[in-house]
């Protein structure tokens, strides 16, 4: 089976414990206004344009068969001072731009590849996840949005003995996220906002699904981890805080991580010539450390870096 993934990530050491492999799924229900991935959220593949790498040598206009690249001079004075236009609008997606430009401006965000390529470039790296008590993490995007694809994925890793993490939002079908549980050995489950008003706001959705498939997983499974991310004056208030801590109390679950801001997400909206609706916000660690101390003493709390 296919799976749309938009990178590889070896040698990851902070999606979990020991050196790790990290596959990235192209696609998310969500749209989380603080994602740092907001390239991922499309269901297929995009064109990224990083414009501060691009050096106007001009092989992208002449590649693209629909002239979506056109270049502007800025100025009458200097005709070489020039402006990159990239219209998206009729773009494709077929990728040849992307083929062309040696530079790195342009990128084709996501690739298919089939289950078992994928599961044999992730078991070349065994020998890393042996010696340092590492595996492979499922992330995104949304693993769940290609439950079927990331099965056959997960059951290739249990049967050579590869340690496994899905990180997921829990936004999908109870079905598939059951299908999942089945191979996984480890979830990182997002609890981002408590409020369902808000929740729906600020990642689009609704946040009694993710209770739901939350209660079902803890069923099946206490391989749970219970994961915020911190964004400032929305998920990192206490009160929406203490309120995940009693819901990892109440279900059983002992670990809740919590995730710092990460200040380098508004570039990527630019690369999908998309705004950043939030402006700049702080990653506060003394902050993080006052959230930690409010935890009940039962819950192992932790701050990722
Ligand atoms: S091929 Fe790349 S570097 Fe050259 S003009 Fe196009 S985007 Fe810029
Ligand atoms: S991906 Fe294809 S259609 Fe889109 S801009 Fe590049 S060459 Fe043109």
């Amino acid at each position: 089976m296919q799976g749309l993934i938009a990178d590889i990530d070896h040698f990851a050491v902070h999606d979990g414990p020991g050196i790790r492999t990290c596959v990235f799924f192209q696609g998310c229900p969500l749209s989380c206004k603080w994602c740092h991935s907001p390239n991922l959220q499309d269901k297929q593949a995009n064109i990224l344009f990083a414009a501060n790498r691009c050096i106007y040598c001009r092989v992208c206009e002449a590649t693209c068969p629909n002239n979506l690249h056109s270049f502007d001079a800025l100025s009458d004075d200097d005709p070489d001072d020039l402006k990159h236009i990239f219209d998206r609008g009729a773009c494709s997606f077929c990728g040849m731009c992307a083929d062309k430009c040696i530079h790195g401006a342009l990128s084709l965000s996501a690739r298919w590849i089939e289950s078992d390529e994928l599961l044999k470039e992730l078991l070349s790296d065994k020998v890393f996840y042996d010696s340092s008590g590492g595996g492979v993490t499922l992330s995104g995007g949304e693993v769940l949005s290609q439950a079927a694809f990331a099965a056959e994925v997960l059951q290739g890793l249990k049967e050579n003995s590869v340690h496994s993490i899905v990180e997921t939002s829990g936004y999908g079908t109870s079905s598939n996220l059951s299908l999942l549980a089945d191979y996984a050995d480890l979830f990182y489950f997002d609890c981002k906002i408590f409020d369902p008003t808000a929740f729906c706001d600020y990642a689009g959705g609704d946040v009694k699904v993710i209770f739901e498939n939350l209660s079902m997983l803890r069923k099946k499974t206490d391989a749970i981890v219970l994961r915020i991310p911190m964004v400032q004056g929305i998920t990192d208030l206490p009160e929406n805080v203490s309120r995940v801590y009693e819901m990892a109390l109440e279900l059983g679950i002992k670990q809740v991580h919590l995730l710092p801001y990460n200040t380098s997400a508004p570039a990527k909206y630019e690369w999908i010539g998309q705004k950043y609706e939030l402006g700049a916000l702080d990653s506060d660690k003394e902050h993080y450390m006052y959230l930690m101390s409010i935890a009940p003493d039962m819950l192992d709390v932790r701050i990722i870096d």
